[in-house]
């Protein structure tokens, strides 16, 4: 999912009309006077990070003067939360809060349902997670025509919502679930939205997700990459995205696992699927070897996809070899696969002479497929050729990840101490 900062949802919801704070992000604490000099008044001085609790986490504070938030923003943006640095607080108008309220919008998976759904609870704030499952009410919401007034006020009137209030409420809902739709939102929360002292509802806090699969239909939000990463995207990422985004033919996923090109002992890594990955990993565990990246060539991907990925995987600075590890049984034409790995082990090996490449291939069309790799890079498997450290596995070795690890350990020690002679 791409995901927006507070900061970045809340300015979206302003433009879709929703009642936000006055406020804007501030990077150092010089920007955050400013802001509180501009909004005038007492302000609240949020950390900006991609992880919930940040009430409870000590990042969201109130204060008075703009010098405070000065003060409180530099303290805010030394700190990590969950291991995320903040780069930048939120300054906004301090509301006068009468009564913190919890709403979400959700993609409800139940089989029964498969569309968007609304949790809804008048226990809204820091302790969601705490309030009583009957005190949230959830509601399945027609996926075109979005949630309507009269089933609003419905649900308005189930959480305990005031009948002078229900119509203000229910107008919320209805124009948030509006909001949800236009942005191809997977999640949309609003925890709290507060109703204020004068009888205003406001959105005093937002985490805003977008369905990547939608992303391409919204080039306002400038999102480079529609995919989960942990952080900003690598070089290896953007290529990696490069590959799918422009072929849709199987999946040719790559993604940097922080890649340390200093240390010793990463391989590129290669699985087929995603329990093939997760075998994989424990072939690599068991022998203390580390992957330097994620890969993944499933769902029937053509040749050239494969290639793209494996050549990616391979051209890596400074790893110590190569794993394709098709582990489990790979229900796709794994000839593909063989013919993508003798075109790159044939452009790479030269380059770089003698490097470990594990190759383990098994599912459809597995004879001929080993016997692709087998013929394709049979001159440079010779005891001197720059493909000496290719290994062919299949069947076999299916499930034995003790076996694949040990080989490609005992390979890549050698060739460490063959690079270090
Ligand atoms: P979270 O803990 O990461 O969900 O951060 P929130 O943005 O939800 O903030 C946590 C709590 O701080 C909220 O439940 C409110 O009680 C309080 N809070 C947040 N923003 C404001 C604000 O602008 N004014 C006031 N008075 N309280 C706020
Ligand atoms: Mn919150």
């Amino acid at each position: 999912m791409a995901r927006f900062l507070e900061y970045q949802g809340k300015e979206w919801l302003a433009k879709a009309g929703m009642p936000v704070p006055k406020g804007r992000p501030a990077s150092t604490p010089e920007e955050a006077r400013q802001a509180a000099e501009w909004i005038g008044g007492p302000v609240a001085v949020k950390g900006q990070v991609q992880a919930g609790g940040r009430g409870k986490a000590g990042i969201v504070k109130l204060v008075n003067t703009p010098e405070e938030a000065a003060k409180v923003a530099s303290e805010i943006l030394a700190k990590t939360v969950k291991g995320f640095p903040i780069h930048q607080v939120l300054i906004e108008e301090k509301l006068d809060i009468k009564k913190e309220y919890y709403c979400s919008f959700v993609v409800n998976g139940a089989r029964e349902a498969r569309s968007p759904m609304l949790m809804f609870s008048t226990e809204g704030g820091m302790d969601i997670e705490g309030v009583a499952e009957e005190l949230i009410i959830k509601a399945n919401i027609d996926p075109i025509f979005g949630l309507q007034m009269y089933d609003a006020i419905d649900i308005c009137v189930k959480a305990g919502i005031p009948d002078k209030d229900l119509n203000k409420f229910a107008a919320f809902l209805t124009k948030l679930s509006a909001t949800y739709k236009k942005y191809d939102c997977q999640t949309l929360e609003i925890n709290p939205f507060v109703m204020t002292g004068n009888g205003d509802l406001v959105c005093a806090d937002c985490k805003m997700e977008i369905d990547n699969s939608s992303v391409n239909r919204h080039p306002e939000f400038g999102i480079r990459i529609a995919r989960d990463l942990p952080g900003e995207p690598t070089e290896l990422d953007i290529i990696g995205w490069s590959i799918e985004e422009t072929d849709a033919r199987g999946t040719g996923f790559l993604m940097n696992m922080g890649y340390d090109e200093k240390s010793p002992g990463y391989v590129g890594y290669h699985p087929i699927g995603g329990g093939s990955a997760m075998m994989g990993l424990d072939a690599l565990n068991q022998v203390g070897l580390k992957p330097a990246n994620y890969a993944d060539t499933s769902g029937n991907p053509v040749g050239s996809k494969i290639y793209r990925v494996a050549k990616c995987v391979l051209s890596q600075p400074n790893i110590d070899g190569y794993l394709l590890g098709g582990f489990m049984m790979a229900n796709q034409e794994q000839w593909h696969h063989a013919n993508a790995m003798v075109k790159v082990l044939r452009e790479i090996l030269p380059k770089r002479p003698g490097m470990p490449c594990v190759l383990l291939l098994c599912g459809n069309r597995e004879d001929e497929s080993l016997e692709i790799m087998r013929n394709g890079l049979k001159d440079m498997m010779t005891e001197d050729g720059p493909g000496k450290r290719i290994e062919i596995y299949g069947k076999e070795y299916v499930t034995d990840t003790k076996f694949i690890g040990e080989r490609l350990l005992a390979l890549s020690t050698e060739y460490r101490a063959e690079k270090e002679a």
